[in-house]
């Protein structure tokens, strides 16, 4: 999916709107700048949608863009990945950590330990839903390295329930286990190996 270009100046227009619809005067000091300041805050946080979620896991090194690791059979898990995004029905953020594991597979396919706070970034940034988000980047894994098994897990505090109703903070959990991470062994080797990586 790739995004139009963002169109700033009537983001700015329909923000000055929105601000004279919700009561505001547009033309008081303290907001005349606010319409264009907002527009270019949502063109950076909405970034991810014109990101390849191939290109971003590619690294310059390894014959087809990917670093291979022969033999190496083992679980490899990054966690605690902070991120934010923005939920799409409301258009608030939610922010929070990713934890990420996958077992590589056959072709021994193995990405840097950048590439993937760069693709959970690439899916946050972006007008979301958390269960979404969890799939993607769960999904992208899977796809472009041909994982055996891929797991993802997210825990995010959602600013449309805590600033709004109830105004109570909760956490919401999702998580998307692919592959060999359907095993009951290897989640909880995920889980505990996740765990162990945000306390150490
Ligand atoms: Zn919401």
């Amino acid at each position: 999916m790739i995004r139009r270009p963002v169109d700033l100046a009537a983001a700015s227009t329909a923000v000055r709107d929105l601000l004279r619809a919700l009561g505001e005067d547009p033309e008081r000091e303290g907001l005349l700048d606010t319409p264009m300041r907002v527009a270019k805050a949502w063109d950076e946080i909405l970034s991810g949608s014109n990101l390849d979620p191939a290109a971003v896991l590619k690294t310059s090194s390894g014959a087809d863009g990917f670093d291979e690791v022969g033999g190496y059979d083992q679980m490899i898990v990054v966690s605690g990945i902070p991120f934010s995004s923005v939920c799409e029905h409301h258009m608030l953020p939610f922010i929070g950590h990713a934890d990420v594991g996958y077992l590589p597979g056959a072709s021994g396919r193995v990405v840097g330990l950048s590439k993937i706070p760069r693709l959970v970034d690439a899916f946050a940034r972006r007008l979301q839903v958390q269960e979404r988000m969890t799939q993607q980047v769960a999904e992208a894994l899977a796809v472009h390295l041909g994982a055996q098994g891929v797991g993802v897990r997210i825990t995010s505090e959602h600013l449309c329930a805590s600033c709004r109703g109830v105004r109570k903070q909760s956490r919401m959990v999702t998580e998307s286990l692919l592959g060999i991470f359907r095993d009951h062994a290897v989640r909880e080797e995920f889980w505990h190996l996740s765990d162990r990586g945000r306390t150490a």
